[in-house]
């Protein structure tokens, strides 16, 4: 009777899940389906704690307690550390897979009931589960920038990967054809760990994203292996919808960046740039807010283009009441998202969302670009690499091919940043060097706060 109400729960949970995944794809049914993903989870937890066959409820409360101390503070964290944050979150999975599958291996070779098919869903589970918490360790470190940020390559790197891999999968076949070999289990533990390090160290730069996503993948493929090890259905097909999405939204990053999958994980994307020859001495023309109220006033279409730097400086508010008087003075003004602006897949619509910029306002890359050329002004505000023109000719950038949205293509430019600084990529942005560039230095807060003073006709400063 108990079982049959598990089923049941279980099989609620998944339907919540999949409606989760289906209503998170539109902005509009967005929050919905993030209560759809938690309810369903906690509808998990409650079935799996009915489940008849737990007797010791000790362990449980202790992985409670400390499972919330890790997790309170890490839902704090600032948006702009979500793609961080996000690592950890794949790293804790991939050590209770990992753990999980450790213990059982243990327990059953202990209780003589180690088959082949446990064995072999077990080495699958530890393999993923230890080298997602390696490698997602690596991931956080590098975008918390504990860790150099930049590919960390050496010769034979790939050849060296792979032979490491090609060991890990001979152990694993050896276990499965004689799960007794004890000896061999503590090796595939220690493989899966340092392959996870060695698979994240040579990606860096622009490319972190795409790597998280794809680390996202494996703990889910991980927790569909645990499943089978558990038999628990739930956990198969919530690690199934875990690790396809984590594989499509890499994909759809993939596509983003115009970079296969390969090159992403095996072509140390990111690196320095190799000098190239005399330095060419260039000045940027610097503008005030005052100057840019004016162009922005007198323009009939502007398209703004939010970056990393909005997110930082909550500029998001100001912007929204920047967007309000222009289209007060019937200025025709639409927001510019590039896929990769921001820290994390959906950064900028998450901020214009918040600071409740009308939702039809935002314009995909591919469908703005084609419209560059008609705009009178392209404002950007804290983006950098996802406007260096050099991505499109530059073959010698390490970001050239990745697709940007071309407001160098506009008659003005006027561009918000601090300095001269680069971007995540660390390479320096010609776009700033244009003749029909001006830019506006300071917090990008402050400085539309600023413009929205001048289009007051205050004084301003
Ligand atoms: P970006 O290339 O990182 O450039 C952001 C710019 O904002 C910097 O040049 C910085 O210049 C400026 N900035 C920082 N703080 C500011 C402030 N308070 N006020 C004004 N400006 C400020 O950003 P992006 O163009 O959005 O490109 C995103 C990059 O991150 C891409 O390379 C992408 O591949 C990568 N990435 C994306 C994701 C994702 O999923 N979206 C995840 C990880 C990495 P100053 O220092 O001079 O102010």
């Amino acid at each position: 009777m108990i079982d049959q109400l598990v089923q049941l729960i279980y099989l609620i949970s998944t339907a919540l899940f999949i409606l989760s995944l289906q209503w998170m794809s539109d902005p509009k049914t967005a929050r919905r389906g993030v209560f759809a993903g938690v309810g369903g989870m906690a509808l998990a937890v409650v079935g799996t704690l009915l489940h008849p066959q737990i007797v010791n409820f000790n362990w449980i409360v202790v992985a409670l307690v400390l499972g919330a101390i890790a997790g309170i503070p890490l839902s704090k964290v600032a948006l702009t550390a979500v793609p961080q944050r996000t690592a950890l979150s794949h790293a804790f999975g991939g050590l209770a897979a990992g753990l999980v599958g450790t213990a059982k291996y243990y327990l059953w070779v202990q209780q003589g009931q180690l088959t082949r098919f446990r064995m072999g869903a077990i080495a699958i589970e530890v393999i993923l589960g230890f080298m997602t918490l390696t490698g997602s360790l690596i991931a956080a470190g590098k975008l918390q920038e504990v860790l150099p940020t930049r590919p960390i390559t050496y010769r034979n790197q790939n050849l060296i990967n792979f032979t490491l891999l090609g060991v890990a999968l001979v152990v694993a076949a050896l276990l499965v054809v004689d799960p007794g070999r004890a000896l061999l289990f503590p090796v595939l533990l220690v493989l899966a760990l340092t392959f996870g390090v060695l698979l994240v160290l040579p990606i860096g730069g622009a490319d972190m994203p795409t790597v998280i996503s794809l680390l996202n993948s494996y703990a889910g493929l991980s927790a569909v292996a645990m499943g089978f090890v558990m038999e628990n259905k739930l956990l198969i097909t919530a690690g199934a919808l875990d690790g396809a999405s984590g594989l499509i939204l890499s994909i759809v990053m993939c596509k983003a960046m115009n970079r296969s999958f390969g090159n992403v994980l095996f072509g140390a994307f990111g690196q320095v740039q190799a000098a190239t020859g005399a330095v060419e001495q260039r000045t940027a023309k610097a503008a005030t807010a005052e100057d840019a109220a004016q162009l922005l006033e007198n323009a009939s279409r502007v398209v703004i283009i939010p970056g990393y730097g909005m997110a930082v400086s909550q500029a998001q508010h100001r912007v929204h009441d920047l967007y309000e008087e222009l289209a007060k003075r019937g200025v025709d003004v639409r927001f510019a998202i590039h896929p990769v602006a921001g820290r994390m897949p959906g950064h900028m619509n998450v901020l214009l969302a918040e600071a409740e910029i009308p939702y039809d306002r935002l314009v995909e890359m591919d469908d703005i670009n084609p419209e560059m050329g008609q705009a009178d002004v392209a404002l950007v505000i804290g983006a950098n690499d996802v406007v260096n023109p050099a991505a499109r000719h530059d073959k010698n950038s390490p970001i050239f091919g990745m697709p940007i949205i071309d407001a160098d293509k506009a008659k003005i430019c006027l561009a918000i940043k601090r300095s001269m600084n680069p971007g995540f990529a660390g390479i320096e942005n010609e776009l700033y060097f244009a003749d029909n560039t001006l830019m506006l230095f300071g917090d990008a807060k402050g400085m539309v706060g600023d413009i929205v003073k001048h289009l007051h006709g205050g004084s301003g400063h």
